[in-house]
This record gives C-alpha cells, sequence and structure tokens, in this order.
C-alpha cells in the first residue's frame, strides 16, 4: 500500500495537495505568517466583488496601516477598525482612504442606504444613474 500524503496538520484529515499541506492549511499557515498581505488582499477582493476601482498599491497600504496601528485593531467588533473611501463615489485609490471604526461605518451606510430609499420614492424607482460615470472606468 501507498504511503498515504496527509496534511501535516495535527488532526487535519485533508489530503497532501500543496507541499506539505492541504490547501486549507497552507492557506492559513501563510495568512498568519503575512497578516498585512492577507489583510490587503481581502480588501482588493471585496472591492473587486463590490466593482470598486482598487489602485492602492501594497507598500502605501502598508504605511496606511502602520499608521492607524491596523493588525491591532482590525476585527468585527463595533470598535474594530475598517478601511473607509474618504469618497464614497471614488474607488481604494491613494489619498481616499482612511480607517474608521466599525460602528462609524455600519452608520454611515446606513444613511446613504437611507438616502437611496427617498430617492426612489422621488424617482418612483427608476433605475439610478451612476454618480460619476466619468470617473468609473469599469
Ligand atoms: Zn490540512
Amino acid at each position: 500500500m501507498h504511503a498515504t500524503n496527509r496534511c501535516l496538520t495535527k488532526y487535519c484529515r485533508n489530503r497532501n495537495q500543496r507541499g506539505q499541506y492541504c490547501y486549507k492549511c497552507a492557506q492559513r499557515r501563510w495568512r498568519e505568517a503575512n497578516p498585512l498581505r492577507d489583510a490587503f488582499l481581502n480588501l482588493r477582493n471585496s472591492a473587486k466583488r463590490r466593482y470598486i476601482p482598487f489602485e492602492i498599491s501594497f507598500d502605501y497600504y502598508c504605511d496606511f496601516a502602520a499608521k492607524y496601528d491596523y493588525l491591532n485593531h482590525r476585527g468585527k467588533m463595533a470598535h474594530s477598525f475598517t478601511v473607509n473611501r474618504i469618497d464614497s463615489t471614488k474607488g481604494y485609490i491613494e489619498g481616499n482612504i482612511e480607517m474608521i471604526t466599525n460602528a462609524a461605518n455600519v452608520a454611515q451606510g446606513n444613511r446613504e442606504r437611507a438616502l437611496d430609499h427617498v430617492w426612489h420614492k422621488l424617482q418612483g424607482c427608476k433605475i439610478k444613474p451612476e454618480p460619476n460615470p466619468d470617473n468609473e472606468p469599469f
């Protein structure tokens, strides 16, 4: 019988698919070793998912995150930090990002949704035009 190629993580029963660890464990280990890179990629992915332009370099992000000590303040708590676009009609570009708390972010989102709601009421639910189509490169 062949030697089984299992992931090296204790109690992990996945097959070895990427070096000595399974994909899942390899990814987790990489994230733990590169927390800032991980946070950067998460932000870029979520921007992509929401079709928001993302033009921030990793170097810029590192300086930005260091300024706010982000790695010690990220999370799901109300007082945890989240990256906010100062001008929400623009993408994630250098000079347009700041750290705010999740609580502040939610409050801001509620305000925007409330404004959307009012707009829909006024316009009888017509399709809302892009706020600034010239600045949207997609
Ligand atoms: Zn594993």
